[in-house]
C-alpha cells in the first residue's frame, strides 16, 4: 500500500468525527493543524493535550545525608508482602525468557475465587494505573469530558488529558467527594467519572448509599469508575467497594490493586471488575502481555495468604487511630481517614507551615508526601508506618510545633 493512500484513508474516516466536535470552532482546528504541520518539518511534536499534562511526581524516597530513612510517602505497607508471594516471585526467576500468560487466566481465577466474582469479568493491568488509563483511552474521545474531584487522585487528570478529553474538576465538601456537585457537572459530553473510594490523599470516603445515589443520577452512557485501591483497609459498616453496583449495571467499573495492602507495588499489578462490554473494550486496547509473570505468580500467592492481609489491616487500625489522636493533640488538624495514610494540615504562620514541617521531618529521615500538586499546599500526607517510624514522626512534630516539653 502506498503511504499517501493510507494517509488519505485515515483522513476521510476521521472527518465526520471532527465536524461533530461541538466545542471546537473551525478556526481553532485550522490553527492546531497549521501548528502541527509547520512543527513536523522541524521535529515530532506531541499532541497539544499531551503537552498540557503535568507529569505525575511520585513521593520522595530519599533524604540526602540522613543515615536512616523512613519512607512514609507512597502508602506502601510497613509489613511488606506475604512471604508466600516473595517465594512465588522467586520461583519464576528461571523462566524470564518466556512470555507470561497474556490472559492472566490463573490470577483471574484466583481473584474470582477470593471475591466471589466471574473471572471473565476481571481484567488485569500493569498496576491499576494501567487500567485507569485504558478506561479513558476506551471511552473518552477528543473533546469529551471526564469528571473527578478537587483533591482526587492525579492519575485521573493525566488519563483524561492523554485520551484527548477535557478534565472537569468538581469541588468537594470537607475534603470529601460531593455527589450533588458531581451530578451537577455532568453534561452531554461527559463520558467518565472517576471516584477514589476512599480517596487519596484525603483518606475520606463516601458511604455506599451515596455511591449508589451518584450512580443513580448518572446518565447510562457515563462510565462510573470506582477506584478501590484502599478498600481492604476500610473498617466501616456503611462502606462497600462497589462489587454489587458493577454486577447489576452496564456502566460501573471497580479497580483494585496489589500495590497497597498486598505490598506488591514494585511488581505493578492491578485488576478491575467490569461489565462484559467494558472488559471487551479493555482487552482490545491493552498491551497483550501487560502483566508480567512474576507479578502473576506473586499475586496468586498473595491472595491465598489471607492472614497476612488481616495482620496488615490490624496494624493499620491500631496505628491510624494512634497517629490521628497524637497528632491532633499537637494542635494541628488531621482529616479523619479510613485508609492507610493521613492528611495533616498546618497553619500558614511562618515557622509552622507544611513546607517547613516537611523539611524538618525530611532532615530527620522521615519522608512524608508533599501534596501541593493535589491543591493542598498547607498539608502533608503521612503513610501509617511501622511502630518506630510512627513514634518518631509524632516526636518530631511535637518538637517542630514547640510542644515537646508541654506533653511530658
Ligand atoms: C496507590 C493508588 C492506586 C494504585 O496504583 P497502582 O498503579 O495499582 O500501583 C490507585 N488509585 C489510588 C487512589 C491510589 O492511591
Amino acid at each position: 500500500m502506498r503511504p499517501d493512500t493510507r494517509w488519505r484513508d485515515t483522513r476521510a474516516r476521521s472527518r465526520p468525527n471532527r465536524s461533530a466536535t461541538r466545542f471546537a470552532p473551525k478556526k481553532h482546528l485550522l490553527c492546531l493543524r497549521f501548528q502541527t504541520m509547520s512543527a513536523t518539518s522541524l521535529r515530532p511534536v506531541p499532541r497539544p493535550a499531551v503537552q498540557a499534562i503535568e507529569a505525575y511526581v511520585p513521593g520522595k524516597s530519599a533524604a540526602p545525608g540522613v543515615a536512616k530513612i523512613w519512607k512514609l510517602s507512597s502508602n506502601e505497607t510497613p509489613l511488606g508482602p506475604s512471604p508466600k508471594a516473595v517465594e512465588a516471585f522467586r520461583g519464576v526467576a528461571g523462566e524470564l525468557e518466556l512470555y507470561p500468560d497474556g490472559a492472566a487466566t490463573r490470577l483471574r481465577a484466583a481473584i474470582g475465587k477470593r471475591y466471589g466474582l466471574d473471572p471473565a469479568r476481571i481484567v488485569c493491568g500493569n498496576g491499576s494505573d494501567d487500567l485507569l488509563h485504558l478506561l479513558a483511552a476506551a471511552y473518552v474521545g477528543e473533546g469529551d469530558e471526564g469528571i473527578f474531584t478537587t483533591h482526587g487522585f492525579l492519575v485521573y487528570r493525566i488519563a483524561i488529558l492523554a485520551a484527548g478529553g477535557v478534565p472537569v474538576v468538581v469541588p468537594e465538601k470537607n475534603y470529601t467527594a460531593d455527589v450533588d456537585a458531581i451530578l451537577a457537572a455532568v453534561t452531554p459530553r461527559t463520558r467518565i467519572v472517576y471516584l477514589a473510594n476512599p480517596n487519596n490523599p484525603t483518606g475520606t470516603y463516601l458511604p455506599f448509599e451515596e455511591v449508589k445515589r451518584l450512580h443513580a443520577g448518572l446518565p447510562g452512557h457515563v462510565l462510573l469508575v470506582i477506584d478501590g485501591a484502599y478498600a481492604e483497609y476500610v473498617r466501616r459498616n456503611d462502606y462497600s467497594a462497589g462489587l454489587e453496583l458493577v454486577s447489576t449495571n452496564e456502566n460501573v467499573v471497580m479497580t483494585r490493586t496489589f500495590s497497597k495492602i498486598y505490598g506488591l507495588a514494585n511488581l505493578r499489578l492491578g485488576w478491575c471488575y467490569a461489565p462484559a462490554d467494558v472488559c471487551d473494550a479493555l482487552h482490545r486496547i491493552r498491551g497483550p502481555f501487560n502483566v508480567n509473570g512474576p507479578a502473576l505468580e506473586a499475586g496468586i500467592a498473595a491472595l491465598e495468604d489471607a492472614d497476612h492481609v488481616e495482620k496488615a489491616a490490624e496494624h493499620n487500625d491500631k496505628w491510624l487511630a494512634w497517629l490521628t489522636k497524637e497528632i491532633s493533640a499537637l494542635g494541628v488538624e488531621v482529616t479523619p481517614s479510613v485508609g492507610n495514610f493521613l492528611l495533616i494540615h498546618f497553619p500558614q504562620e511562618k515557622g509552622r507551615t507544611a513546607k517547613e514541617a516537611d523539611a524538618f521531618l525530611t532532615a530527620r529521615g522521615l519522608i512524608l508526601r508533599n501534596v501541593a500538586s493535589y491543591g493542598l499546599p498547607d498539608a502533608i500526607r503521612m503513610t501509617v508506618g511501622p511502630e518506630e517510624a510512627n513514634r518518631l514522626v509524632v516526636q518530631a512534630l511535637a518538637e517542630f510545633l514547640g510542644k515537646a516539653g508541654a506533653r511530658g
